[in-house]
């Protein structure tokens, strides 16, 4: 069935591959996006877009009657956030409230929200089930693990459908969408940029990790794949309920692997140096998604790490052109 539903940053990487997935699969789709860190040109065409904050955007929006919201926007920069922790609890919790409080006044019935795997922190297990301890080691994750506790009590206490997914590595693009931030912290479009010239060389942030090679070890997932979860999990969604999945491939890659499959795919030598650590960074974050597998019948089809790498490869040539 055809839904209409409001997308929250959906002229962001992970919003706009979304919106292109919703769009093909039939869905009418409104993007709210202040254009803080989107591009206007990356909300799909066939998408009605309305510029403004989340939030405030929504309060008035919601009143036409949507089926669902799919919640993307948020501050993201795990730095920034120990940086300026007031900007991220207002940008990503206040900003979440408002907006549970708008679905709720408008009689909005479902929820899609993007959670991290930096909820968790510093794992004690890998890969790490749904049910490990939640101790997130930044304000960027104790923001996102704060909006996923309110969302629970809003499912019971209102009725809300909530999912909540917890990202693991989000990498490669799809149907023309990709990553390109103007702050990039991510490692594969940082290895890219070295790759394309706009970059000497890659920094190994740490090479004494109790890993193979000694560099850390994280899941990446395909963007499209985890696009995937999020139709299914609209349609997953049940009323009073608020389910959380973790999103990942389940096999971790280290630094060294990433840059060893950028060479690959893009015939550049990569220049790479070995710098500190950088703070808060856990050695291994792998998924357990079995719980995705199961209740949303969720399976990454994309996990090859080289074919993940080619379709940001391929994203990263067209944008320059
Ligand atoms: N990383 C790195 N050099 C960089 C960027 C990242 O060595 O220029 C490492 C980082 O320390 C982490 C991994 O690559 O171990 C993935 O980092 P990213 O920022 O892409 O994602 P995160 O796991 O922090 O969400």
């Amino acid at each position: 069935k055809a839904l209409k539903l409001v997308v929250t940053g959906g002229a962001g990487y992970v919003g706009s591959v979304c919106t292109a997935r919703l769009v093909e699969a039939g869905h009418e789709v409104v993007v709210v996006d202040d254009l803080s860190t989107g591009h206007a040109d990356a909300v799909h065409p066939a998408a009605r877009f309305v510029e403004g904050d989340a939030a405030e955007t929504a309060e008035t929006l919601l009143a036409e009657g949507f089926d669902g919201v799919l919640h993307f926007a948020a501050k993201s920069l795990v730095g920034e956030s120990m940086q300026d922790p007031g900007k991220y609890w207002r940008g990503n919790v206040l900003t979440s409230l408002r907006l549970l409080d708008a679905m709720r006044a408008h009689g909005t019935p479902r929820l899609v929200f993007s959670s991290t795997a930096a909820t968790y922190g510093e794992p004690e297990q890998s890969p790490i089930p749904e049910t490990a301890p939640t101790l997130p080691t930044n304000t960027y994750g104790a923001t996102k693990l704060a909006i996923d506790h309110a969302i629970t009590t809003y499912a019971r206490a209102h009725g809300l459908a909530a999912v909540s997914l917890r990202y693991f590595n989000v990498a490669g693009a799809y149907g023309g969408f990709g990553e390109r931030h103007a702050t990039e912290t991510h490692l594969i479009p940082i290895v890219l940029q070295v790759a394309t010239g706009d970059r000497d060389q890659v920094q190994i942030y740490g090479e004494d990790y109790p890993t193979d090679d000694g560099t850390a070890v994280r899941d990446y997932i395909h963007v499209a794949d985890l696009a995937d979860a999020h139709l299914l999990a609209l349609e997953h969604a049940t009323a009073g309920e608020h389910q959380i999945y973790n999103l990942g491939n389940g096999t971790g890659f280290s630094v060294r692997q990433v840059i060893e499959a950028c060479r690959g795919v893009t015939g550049h030598p990569i220049p790479a140096a070995v710098a500190p650590r950088r703070a808060g960074d856990p050695a291994v974050l792998v998924a357990a998604s079995d719980r995705a597998r199961e209740d949303l019948g969720w399976k990454p089809e994309r996990a090859d790490l080289a074919g993940i790498v080619s379709d940001a490869w391929a994203f990263t040539q067209t944008r320059r052109g």
